[in-house]
């Protein structure tokens, strides 16, 4: 099924109560974004599977919570504060400012040029102004006194906090190379474009991994590091289909040319999905060389050296570093996994088919309707599942429409109880539940003993 447009997964989010405009009562803010309480489960469920790929299932993976707020010699000595850096411009006439790659992209509508072929506003065709260079990174003050030694920046990426702390991990960890520290934590950018929903705000979350690798003998011919860039790049791929559940036909692979790329870096592939609007990075893998640790080895004075048992010698480690956008794969998963299909009756019903792994209601309880006698029979029911994984007790409206609703937020499964569970007219119950599939709307009767069994085995052991 094509993915559906933006504004179906916006007003779909906000009904649900994944996703909220940011202050709304206030008239809201741009390019900021609250989570609702599906949203939040949304967002944990995502960055939990990453951090089990990454960190849990693997033996050569660590991971790290760094401070958000650093010293900011860490921004000067990583590049930010000289070039973290976005070309603008202005409109003469109508004073709007557009970031100029954004604007040649045609990411404000479409691209207009005067007869020399020089750029035009995208509104009303105005001249533009010269660029100017713009930092990205906000800057906030520590301390009461407002001067330069009070400066300090809100964290554009989380990397940084991994590479000033190798040491730390070294030591402490004993680690052997090639390994990798993880970490997922939030991040800001001052974005002056009009963001596509949570694909582009002021404050998201990043997944970002460093993977040290011992450097190459011969710098200019750096074989096995590259093999092992190139074996990140496709299990970040294999990570977004085979975890997430994205199609296949919508993730490409783009290598950055040798222009685009940093003079450090050894290659950088990103990994696109075809939004709505066109392909747009979803991770980027970067082969970043040893120019971290070499630059904070220089800044701090403080030597950034793994010591190689094997050729005793001190060497400075290469970096692989695959950095994924956890807020924007959650805008991805949400494209990926609206549907709309007939339903038992042949009407139109929406579901999210969220894989259970990352949906955040595993299994809603219904009894049959609002009724005194199977009302305590299906709270039991919740109650013994409540513990074991997120579940729902729905009691209002036809069960046809709640289990729509079930459907719209991605719950895989329903557990039904009826008056054959519980028995009528002096006849005693079975005992006996029905489960309900979300994707194939098959119903099953399951002994109530053998629930839980069942519904694992059905969400695929999570
Ligand atoms: P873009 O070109 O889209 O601005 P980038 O190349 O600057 O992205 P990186 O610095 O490589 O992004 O960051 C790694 C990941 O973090 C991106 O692939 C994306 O998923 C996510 N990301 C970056 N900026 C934002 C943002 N403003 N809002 C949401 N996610 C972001």
């Amino acid at each position: 099924m094509p993915a559906p447009d933006l504004d179906t997964i916006v007003s779909l989010a906000k009904r649900r109560g994944f996703i909220f405009p940011a202050a709304e009562i206030y008239g809201g803010f741009a390019n900021a974004y609250d989570y609702g309480p599906l949203g939040v489960e949304l967002k944990r469920n995502i960055r939990e599977a990453w951090w089990r790929s990454m960190v849990r299932e693997r033996d050569d993976v660590v991971g790290l919570d760094a401070s958000l707020m650093t010293n900011p010699q860490v921004w000067v000595a990583s590049g930010h504060v000289a070039n973290f850096t976005d070309p603008l411009v202005d409109c003469k006439s109508c004073h709007q400012r557009f970031r100029l790659d954004h604007l040649e992209e045609g990411i404000y509508g479409e691209v207009r040029r005067d007869a020399s072929g020089a750029l035009r506003c995208p509104n009303d065709g105005g001249e533009l102004t010269e660029p100017r260079q713009f930092n990205m990174m906000f800057k906030t003050q520590v301390g009461p006194v407002p001067d330069e030694a009070s400066v300090a920046y809100l964290p554009p990426e989380t990397a940084q906090g991994i590479f000033i702390n190798f040491e730390n991990v070294v030591s402490s960890m004993r680690r052997k190379l090639p390994f990798g520290v993880a970490q997922s934590r939030v991040s800001f950018r001052n974005e002056i474009t009009p963001g596509r929903f949570v694909f582009r705000t002021l404050e998201f979350e990043q997944m970002e991994m460093e993977y040290f690798c011992r450097p190459p003998k011969d710098r200019a011919n750096p074989e096995e590091y590259l093999s092992l860039y190139r074996a990140w790049v496709q299990e970040r791929l294999r990570w977004y289909t085979d975890v997430i559940g994205i199609d296949p036909a919508r993730l490409r692979l783009r290598e950055h040319t040798r222009e685009e790329l940093s003079h450090y870096s050894a290659g950088t592939t990103d990994i696109e999905y075809l939004f709505p609007w066109g392909w747009g990075e979803l991770e980027g893998v970067a082969a970043r060389t040893d120019f971290d640790l070499t630059q904070h080895a220089q800044l701090s004075g403080h030597p950034l050296t793994y010591f190689d048992e094997e050729t005793n010698e001190h060497v400075v480690p290469w970096v692989v570093e695959p950095a994924a956008g956890l807020t924007r794969t959650l805008a991805v998963t949400l494209l990926e996994a609206y549907t709309e299909e007939p339903d038992e009756k042949g009407d139109n019903r929406v579901v999210l088919k969220l894989r259970p792994n990352i949906a955040p209601v595993k299994v809603a309880v219904l009894p049959l309707s609002k009724n005194e006698k199977l009302r305590p029979t299906a709270r039991r029911v919740y109650d013994l599942l409540r513990p074991l994984w997120l579940a729902q007790y729905d009691e209002t409206q036809s069960i046809g429409r709640r289990y729509r609703r079930q459907d719209e937020i991605g719950t895989p499964l329903c557990v039904t109880v009826d008056f054959q569970t519980v028995g009528e007219e002096g006849q005693p119950g079975d005992d006996a539940v029905t489960i309900r599939e979300r994707d194939s709307q098959a119903q099953v009767r399951v002994p109530m003993a053998g629930l839980v069994e069942a519904l694992r085995d059905r969400l695929g052991g999570c």
